[in-house]
């Protein structure tokens, strides 16, 4: 049998497949167009492991089209990106990178939890239902197991009497902690949330970053995109800002949001501050 059959699609080498340095993410001038817009221009970075790193930038920026290339929701046009020492879409076998296919892309990305804006459960699954799914489905965890699991991650998130609710029946607020129960339910090394509380009613808003300030003492990875400045300044170890599909200043947050240095930085900030 080749190398080439069933598991493989197309060979393909970009450069190599080590990772130049053991971070948990490094993103090395990472580009993305769709069609002729250029919406990535050369996002270079890394997260280390533990670190919180908060994106913030206007609107149409590349902010979530970034965070949908780490975990290869979206394919690079250009540029290289590692997760735990993995170069995304790409498995080496002998020496040589194959190009993978989307149902082991999926497997890949398996490491890495994703929290959205909107709220995206599944509706016709109970709470406990959608925390267990994936588990059950794509670790083949056993029912038993999945479920005390989710019980626990009920109780993390302060809704352990929750379980048997469906989502039309939780708040906003509650649906993004089950969100974020669910993404966890997978023992991920990474966690990515898009904007997790700017659908939520005010009030709603300091209970998920709450949970998401208690996962971050627990010492889990996450690379956030927010408007909680508050948020970022307090929780952050690094606070990137992103303008025109680049990363135009990064640093420490209280530095970056008390003294930016770039005018792109200052005018953003001078909005939202
Ligand atoms: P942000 O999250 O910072 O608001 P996005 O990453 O959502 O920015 O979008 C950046 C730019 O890319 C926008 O101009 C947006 O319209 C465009 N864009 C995002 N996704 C797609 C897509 N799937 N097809 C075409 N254009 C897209
Ligand atoms: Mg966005």
């Amino acid at each position: 049998m080749s190398e080439q059959s069933q598991d493989v699609t197309a060979v393909k080498a970009p450069e190599g497949a080590e990772p130049p340095s053991d971070a948990l993410v490094v993103a090395e001038n990472v580009h993305k167009n769709f069609g002729r817009l250029e919406v990535l221009k050369g996002i270079d970075l890394e997260v280390e492991r533990g670190e919180v790193m908060c994106i913030v930038g206007p609107s149409g920026s590349g902010k979530s089209t970034f965070l949908r290339c780490i975990n290869h929701l979206e394919k690079l046009t250009a540029g290289r990106l590692w997760v735990n020492g993995e170069l995304m879409g790409y498995r080496q076998k002998r020496g040589r990178l194959y190009e993978l296919r989307d149902s082991e892309i999926a497997a890949q990305r398996s490491d890495i939890g994703m929290v959205f804006q909107r709220f995206n459960l599944f509706p016709h699954l109970s709470a406990l239902g959608n925390i267990t799914e994936a588990p059950m489905q794509v670790k083949r965890m056993p029912r038993a197991e999945a479920t005390a699991k989710a019980m626990e991650l009920l109780e993390r998130v302060g809704l352990p009497d929750k379980a048997d609710a469906y989502p039309e029946q939780l708040s906003g607020g509650q649906q993004q902690r089950v969100a974020i129960a669910r993404a966890l339910a997978m023992e991920p090394s990474l966690m990515l949330f898009d904007e997790p509380t700017s659908a939520l009613d005010p009030e709603l808003v300091g209970e998920v970053l709450d949970v998401m300030r208690d996962l971050a003492e627990g010492g889990m990875t996450m690379v956030i995109v927010t408007h909680e400045m508050g948020f970022a300044r307090e929780v952050g170890d690094s606070l990137v800002f992103m303008d025109d599909g680049m990363v135009v200043e990064s640093g420490v947050p209280s530095q970056v949001l008390s003294d930016p240095q770039h005018e792109r930085t200052q005018a953003f900030l001078s909005k939202v501050l």
